[in-house]
């Protein structure tokens, strides 16, 4: 009864811990120590502390979640516990899924997925085409369009375009939607379709990470799903988003980083915190408008929506205190 308490206070936010495994080539790199105490808590040890012997306070934390994956956990487990919301979308909600950690921590992998192991987004896709013929045979007629942008350091670009474009976040007729001027976006009909904007998009993302920038791991990738229902019948209309989002690597930069870029980047990620911690703590005041990111988002995050934060984790000692910082900043908003 008090776990249910507690969901309220807490609507609509859940938060989704995954640690990945070390890959074959990382068969040398030593180990953080994890504990696995449920399916919502864990322990991470830093074990070369833990080894000098002292009295090492901040050696070892405890951490809860509204789930953890361990490193066995599979795409499959991940995505059903992610499939309600996409469901949720279908029926008019507004679903914001990040995924936010360091760079190398498995924020891609989780989303998108390997190709013969894809992630959340191409679930998604098939689920959705898969709903949208369950929901014909009651009278629904779905349309679905889709989006794909990045945001790099406060600017936003096309991936479905390589023109350069002013685009800029605009607010409908309606004051409650949130437009992006400029922007290519496409009806699809079919599943492979809108993996073949994927494609493209990807492409798009890597040709624009130029040799020695990172760009990549520096920017936002926001995948966006619009699903407009129709039954005509009913009279009724449902309209509903799916906003995916590859997050910035969480980690402070080290070098060479120009302070301006740094400063956007770390921007974005604190008001997206800033964001969060303001609807759970119901504040009248909301700051959407303090990064791109977040004021895109407006709509999908807070009112009629779902949010769905992934922390993922490198399981590595020489992660532990980037580690730490992002299981900390799960816990601020969990
Ligand atoms: P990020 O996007 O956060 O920088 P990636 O998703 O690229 O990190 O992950 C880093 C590497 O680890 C990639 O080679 C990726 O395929 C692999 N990887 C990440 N998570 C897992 C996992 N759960 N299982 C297997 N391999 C993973
Ligand atoms: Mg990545």
């Amino acid at each position: 009864e008090l776990h249910n308490v507690v969901m309220d206070l807490r609507g609509n936010i859940r938060v989704f811990c995954r640690v990945r495994p070390p890959l074959e080539d990382e068969a040398d790199r030593l180990l953080c120590g994890w504990n696995y105490l449920d399916e919502a808590t864990l322990e991470i040890h830093n074990l070369e502390m833990l080894a000098s012997g002292a009295k090492n306070k901040g050696a070892s934390h405890e951490f809860s979640f509204d789930h953890v994956f361990h490193p066995k956990s599979t795409q499959e487990d991940v995505f059903e516990m992610v499939s309600p919301l996409i469901q949720s979308a279908m029926d008019g909600y507004n679903v914001c899924i990040f995924a936010y950690g360091q760079t190398g921590s498995g924020k891609t992998y989780t989303m998108d997925g390997v190709p013969d192991n894809v992630g959340v987004i191409p679930r998604t896709v098939d689920l959705l085409f898969e709903s949208v013929r369950n929901y014909k045979r009651l009278g629904w007629e779905y349309e679905i369009r889709a989006t794909f942008l990045e945001i790099y350091n406060e600017v936003l670009y096309d991936l479905l375009s390589n023109e350069q474009k002013n685009m800029e976040i605009r607010m409908a007729k309606n004051k409650t939607d949130i437009y992006v001027s400029n922007i290519t976006e496409e009806t699809v009909s079919t599943a492979n379709r809108l993996r073949q904007l994927m494609q493209i998009a990807k492409m798009n993302r890597a040709t624009a990470a130029t040799v020695g920038n990172d760009r990549s791991s520096r920017s936002h990738a926001v995948t966006r799903i619009e699903l407009i229902g129709r039954h005509e019948q009913k009279n009724e209309i449902s309209i509903g988003t799916i906003n995916l989002v590859d997050l910035a690597g969480s980690e402070s930069p080290k070098t060479s980083i120009r302070m301006n870029e740094t400063k956007n980047i770390n921007r974005s990620l604190s008001e997206l915190t800033n964001v969060i911690l303001a609807l759970l703590q119901k504040q009248d005041h909301i700051p959407y408008r303090n990064s791109k990111l977040t004021h895109l988002l407006m709509p999908s995050l807070g009112g009629n929506s779902k949010t769905l934060m992934f922390i993922n984790v490198s399981p590595f000692q020489d992660c532990f205190v980037e580690s730490v910082k992002s299981l900390r900043f799960a816990a601020s908003v969990n």
